[in-house]
């Protein structure tokens, strides 16, 4: 298992094609917008090596060997259960997206896919998918999951767009491998990755069959450009205050990775052209994110919800009913986040393979939760944070020779805390529901692992209404 330090040198060896705001970015691990997002990663590599930590963050591996679980397949529901809880305490000590379950999440959907391909088909992915799950855990590696296209036009499938590269597809096959065309949007950690796991974002037909491709590739391999995503309130991060953005050591990104005519070697090709199969993948891997919000964003909600607390302290209103009644709420809906989380776990079921599955319907039904109640918790941790989240004048306000007397004076809450704090606090809250942190918080709770629909157009398939309708004729007296 990597160090931190192992895993931050690790990085400064790849030789990306990165942009950050137009700019061609060469020193990826010092640029100060990308520095807390490779602090948040780095935490997963320091929790591997914490004694308390280890039943939920070491794991054996596939030659006996001790590993960091982001790189472990699932054994056991137990395995499940230990994933949902490493992921809350995770949120809970960074405060924000992680990012490195996506490619946890797509190692073990491939996995199971591979296996059952080469039983129904005759393919050999799976041997070949081990061997790379082998290379994974003996380096250490962080993996991008990217299956998100850029789609184009979404009333058109892939093979009828317009431009026929809005989705990754092979453009070329070659004796000893493939050449891919296309890009990926939103890719989590992208930037910090050492490979990336491609993956098909949807169903594919057998029209689509140049689109049913997955494969893992360096993430400087040649023909990768990463161009970085915005993020509110980004540039705080190149004021130097670290009291104005709020989390000044934790952050996430996302990044559009596109993929100009990358060649990838036969050995690192997992489908290509099966695409019955794209649609378990699609399934699997969706499965296992929609559980991780069950773990992550509890975490992060449980520091929300302990800032919104320490404002209203701050504020000398902590005791007031209404403010009790709304963190009670705030913790309940997060709980119940949670209990999804653990609930899909414990009810998984083993594959094929071997390896174990989330619940389906339970894990559509926690990233159902997810889409509503991180929003909810939101509402209510701004109600209790009052205006002043956001009219809050800068740390150098706060600094300065003539006005920050009067900012201290002015905008201090109960006489024993000092101004500077109550302006911390709020400025977390602001990080996490308006600021950096609220793309994964929010935006990503609605879209992320699929946005709402998917896990509707789930709901619907996995439930047997049948059954149901059945259960209440039979008591009524219907005859069936
Ligand atoms: Fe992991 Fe959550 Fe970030 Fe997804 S949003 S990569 S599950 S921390
Ligand atoms: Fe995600």
């Amino acid at each position: 298992m990597k160090t931190t330090q192992e895993f931050i040198e690790s990085l400064r060896e790849l030789k990306r094609e990165l942009y950050v705001l137009g700019e061609k970015v060469e020193n990826t691990t010092e640029h100060p917008i990308l520095r807390p997002s490779l602090n948040a990663l780095a935490k997963t590599y320091e929790m591997a090596h914490e004694p308390r930590y280890t039943e939920l963050f070491v794991r054996p591996g596939l030659d006996g060997q001790e590993i960091n679980c982001f790189t472990s397949l699932h054994h056991s529901t137990q395995d499940l259960l230990n994933k949902v809880k490493a992921l809350r305490i995770l949120g809970q000590e960074t405060g924000t997206c992680f990012q490195r379950c996506v490619g946890w999440d797509a190692l073990n959907a491939l996995e199971s896919t591979t296996f059952e391909m080469d039983q129904a088909l005759g393919t050999t992915y799976h041997g070949r998918f081990m061997d790379y799950l082998r290379y994974v855990q003996q380096n250490d590696l962080v993996c991008n999951g990217a299956m998100t296209d850029v789609k184009g036009d979404r009333s058109l499938r892939p093979s009828q767009q317009a431009d026929p590269d809005m989705f990754l597809r092979v453009v070329e096959r070659r004796p000893n491998g493939i050449v891919v065309r296309g890009a990926k949007a939103h890719q989590t950690g992208a930037v910090f990755s050492h490979d990336i796991i491609v993956m098909p974002t949807l169903s594919m037909r057998a029209e689509d069959e140049d689109y049913a491709v997955a494969f893992a590739i360096p993430s400087d391999a040649e023909g990768i450009v990463h161009i970085l995503g915005r993020q509110s309130c980004d540039t705080r991060r190149l004021e130097g205050s670290r009291l104005d953005v709020g989390n000044a050591t934790f952050g996430g990104h996302e990044a559009l990775v596109i993929f100009n005519d990358v060649f990838v070697p036969s050995e690192r090709v997992f489908m290509d052209g099966e695409w019955p199969f794209s649609r378990i993948l699609v399934e699997r891997f969706a499965g296992y994110h929609r559980q991780s919000y069950g773990g992550c964003k509890v975490g992060v909600g449980d520091v929300l919800i302990g800032a919104a607390a320490t404002a209203t302290e701050y504020a000398g209103v902590a005791r007031a009913s209404h403010v009790r009644r709304k963190l009670a709420e705030m913790i309940h809906l997060n709980e119940t986040l949670y209990a999804c989380g653990l609930g899909c776990s414990v009810a998984g079921t083993p594959m094929p393979s071997g390896t174990f599955l989330v619940d389906l319907l339970l894990a559509n039904v926690c990233k159902q939760n997810v889409t509503r109640f991180p929003y909810e918790i939101a509402r209510l941790a701004e109600d209790l944070a009052g205006g002043l989240m956001v009219t809050l004048p800068s740390e150098k306000d706060l600094n300065h020779a003539e006005i920050g007397p009067l900012v201290e004076k002015y905008l201090r809450g109960v006489a024993d805390i000092p101004t500077a704090d109550r302006m911390r606090i709020l400025r977390l809250l602001e990080n996490l529901t308006l600021g950096t942190a609220a793309v994964s918080y929010r935006t990503e709770s609605m879209h992320g692992a699929g946005s709402p629909e998917a896990q509707v157009i789930m709901i619907g398939r996995l439930s047997d209404l049948e059954a149901k309708k059945a259960l209440a004729k039979r008591l009524a007296g219907i005859s069936l």
